[in-house]
């Protein structure tokens, strides 16, 4: 294992006794808790690479003996988490926040931290970072990391270590003596290399799958940062993209294989925004020989075939494809800021490649007419996709769509409240969403391109029916 730059304390050797659960908390539902979004369906899990990542430069960084609990892998109730905490008498619990499911994360988290008094509780997510102050105050969170917490966590051990006051830590968020709450602006890690790689040692691999890629599936965050201004997102982390190199990128794939990951799951909000960089990390997965089966998100804007005949020769066999709508009004009030007559030539280009398709699509935004409706559905089903997968529209408060329509709805930060006035907003998104489903996958074509593609990867075809009987 490397060790990265943040290294507790600077050169005088002593290391700080300390253990630090991190924790995804319980959910009724399988979620994927990421820093930006929470993903969920009972098909997949995918890992926590935010805490496990977080949890390895603790340890690496400061030598605090660490614990990652991911009860939603572990299907742990509340109680079940109790009494592990309790076990493990650790002296700091540190957990990760979703997004739409943020009043149950904060409620859920208040409650531990009302069973264990003693124990520090930390919290990191998009919500603490954009609402630290709110956050505190309306909850018995002792600190919060901001946006990036491994600077911010490694910052804190280090103050606690030589006794320093924590206001003096860039990215940390807390209470004073007298109870007043303090907010420190953060700064963003400007080398991704330097990072320790997550040690899935930490989790049972075996609990996490991608959808129809079999178990034991890794995530690597490649790159941070997303330079569109999609109106409804919250990009992981801002604007400006900082990426590892392709080197890094492949070192930490093979550090995957080695932990005994399956397939990996890039997690980059846009893995081909840079394509040079998309290439020779490409080259470089190729050069080291590297075989595993990977998949990615990306935009139609940002893909061609030289680019994609690249990807798919380093491995890649699915990529996550944002479409959102093919109504031009659509697209346009999201700053898409791109033309849907591109949109089924580009996904042609993927599917000539020899990969899959996902395509992610938006629906029930108030604006939305069910002539845009109608064209979306027209492209979808025109398109030459494998799966996609629909969203409902919904608020995050500190996005542009959130300002747009912020007369249209309720928003309570804690506890939690974000739903449209009109009730009927929530109803037609409901039935657009079902609607496309239903037309989508309802036909001939899909099981055919599927049965197509299973001929082509028998061993794949083997994983799925294996899925299928479980
Ligand atoms: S491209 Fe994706 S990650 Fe970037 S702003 Fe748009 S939706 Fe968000």
């Amino acid at each position: 294992m490397r060790k990265g730059k943040y290294v507790l304390p600077a050169g005088n050797g002593r290391y700080i006794s300390m253990k630090i659960v991190f924790l995804n908390p319980p959910h009724r539902l399988s979620i994927s808790r990421r820093y930006r979004c929470s993903y969920h369906s009972p098909k997949y899990l995918l890992p926590p690479h935010d805490l496990l990542q977080l949890a390895t430069c603790a340890r690496e960084c400061s030598g605090a003996e660490v614990v990652v609990l991911d009860a939603i892998a572990l299907h742990y109730t509340e109680a079940q988490v109790c009494d592990v905490i309790s076990d493990a008498a650790p002296d700091m619990v540190i957990s990760v926040t979703g997004i739409d499911i943020f009043g149950e994360d904060m409620a859920c988290l208040d409650r531990l931290k009302s069973a264990f008094p003693d124990v520090t509780f930390g919290i990191f997510g998009y919500y603490p970072t954009g609402f630290t102050a709110e956050v505190l105050e309306k909850s018995s969170m002792d600190f919060v990391l901001r946006r990036e917490p491994e600077k911010p966590l490694s910052g804190y051990i280090t103050a606690l270590e030589q006794g320093q006051s924590l206001e003096t830590v860039k990215g940390i968020a807390g209470r004073r003596a007298d109870g007043s709450i303090f907010v420190n602006a953060e700064e963003r890690i400007q080398d991704l290399d330097q990072i320790p790689f997550p040690d899935y040692g930490l989790v049972d691999l075996g609990r996490y799958e991608e959808a129809f890629f079999g178990k034991r599936c890794g995530a690597i965050l490649a790159a941070r940062g997303c330079p569109f201004s999609c109106t409804y997102c919250a990009p992981t982390y801002g604007h400006v993209m900082i990426i590892k190199s392709p080197e890094t990128v492949a070192a930490e794939m093979a550090h995957l294989i080695e932990s005994g990951a399956q397939s990996i799951r890039f997690l980059d909000d846009t893995f081909t925004c840079n394509r040079q960089w998309t290439i020779d990390t490409c080259k470089q997965i190729i050069h080291r020989g590297i075989q595993i089966p990977w998949s990615c998100l990306s935009r139609v804007d940002t893909i061609d075939k030289e680019l994609l005949d690249w990807m798919r020769r380093a491995g890649c066999e699915r990529i996550n494809i944002g479409i959102e709508s093919y109504a031009p009004r659509v697209l346009e009030r999201f700053n898409k800021k791109v033309n849907p007559e591109i949109i089924n030539k580009q996904l042609a280009l993927i599917r000539k490649a020899g990969m899959q398709i996902v395509g992610h699509f938006i629906v029930g935004a108030p604006f939305e007419t069910d002539a845009d409706f109608a064209e979306t559905l027209r492209g979808a089903l025109e398109s030459p996709m494998d799966f996609i997968i629909a969203n409902i529209l919904k608020p995050f408060a500190g996005t542009c769509y959130f300002e747009e329509v912020s007369d249209l709805i309720e928003f309570n930060l804690l506890p939690y409240k974000c739903a449209y006035k009109d009730p009927s907003i929530a109803v037609i998104a409901k039935k657009r969403y079902n609607r496309l489903y239903l037309k989508f996958y309802f036909r001939p074509i899909v099981f055919w391109r599927q049965f197509h593609y299973l001929l082509r990867n028998p061993a794949r075809a083997v994983q799925m029916l294996l899925m299928l009987l479980r």
